[in-house]
């Protein structure tokens, strides 16, 4: 972000490196933006005005998360509900569970920061629900809907997953080390719930919405089989 300030400096005093990788980069016209830009601020201001837009980044992100979390503890229930296997019901009930106390985990990394718990629209989770919501609504209850879930319900982890990561990245920078051991415990759950999720569609449930969709096809397959004078057992 602001090493511009940096190799700046450096680039002052050193003009023939910053010459020897101009030819590359184009610094000559880069150093001459730089001198454009008015000199005010020594460093000790920027690097002030970047922690404190660190940690309006922080929070901002903060409210974001909170707000994802507590829709999907509205959202994982309508899943539950249309999910058939057993395994799949099992691990979205324990994830909302998980996700009703990351909730409150959010609430106390808002307290440890001296902040109020605030939640801020996530446009991102937002869609994410309503694209599970269509799923749900396209596709037929029973194996083929569970894989549906599955796939929905993988991309709000993962989307979790980069949003703790960060505020955890954030939180470090900031020394909110409270605030860090917190944002680490859900990027955790979080992770878990996602590997559970993979679980559940490589074991079983994908392997059975192929079989489904092969149905009709099934005569046909067994004909081909036939003729080709190899093992049924191959299957693919
Ligand atoms: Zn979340
Ligand atoms: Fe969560
Ligand atoms: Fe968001
Ligand atoms: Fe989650």
């Amino acid at each position: 972000m602001k090493t511009t300030t940096a190799s700046k400096s450096k680039g002052s005093s050193n003009g023939s490196r910053a010459n020897g990788s101009s030819s590359k980069n184009g610094n000559g016209s880069a150093k001459a933006q730089s001198k454009k830009s008015p000199a005010k601020g020594n460093s000790g201001k920027s690097s002030k005005d970047e922690a404190q837009g660190l940690r309006e980044l922080f929070v901002n992100e903060l409210k974001d998360i909170y707000w994802a979390e507590k829709a999907l503890t509205k959202a994982i229930p309508k899943m539950i509900k249309n999910a058939t296997s057993d395994e799949l019901v099992d691990a979205l009930t324990e994830h909302l569970e998980v996700t009703e106390e990351q909730v409150k985990r959010v609430e106390q990394v808002f307290e440890q920061i001296g902040e109020k718990a605030q939640a801020k629209k996530c446009e991102a989770m937002a869609g994410l629900i309503k694209e599970a919501q269509e799923i749900m609504e396209e596709t037929e209850k029973g194996v083929v809907r569970d894989a549906g879930i599955i796939s929905a319900a993988q991309k709000v982890e993962h989307y979790e997953i980069a949003s703790y990561g960060t505020l955890c990245a954030f939180a470090k920078t900031l020394g909110e080390d409270e605030a860090v051991e917190l944002l680490e415990e859900t990027l955790n759950e979080e992770k878990e719930a996602d590997v559970t999720l993979t679980q559940i569609a490589e074991s079983s449930i994908n392997m059975k919405a192929s079989e489904e969709d092969e149905e009709d096809e099934e005569e046909e397959d067994e004909e081909e089989y036939e003729s080709a004078g190899t093992t049924t057992s191959k299957k693919k």
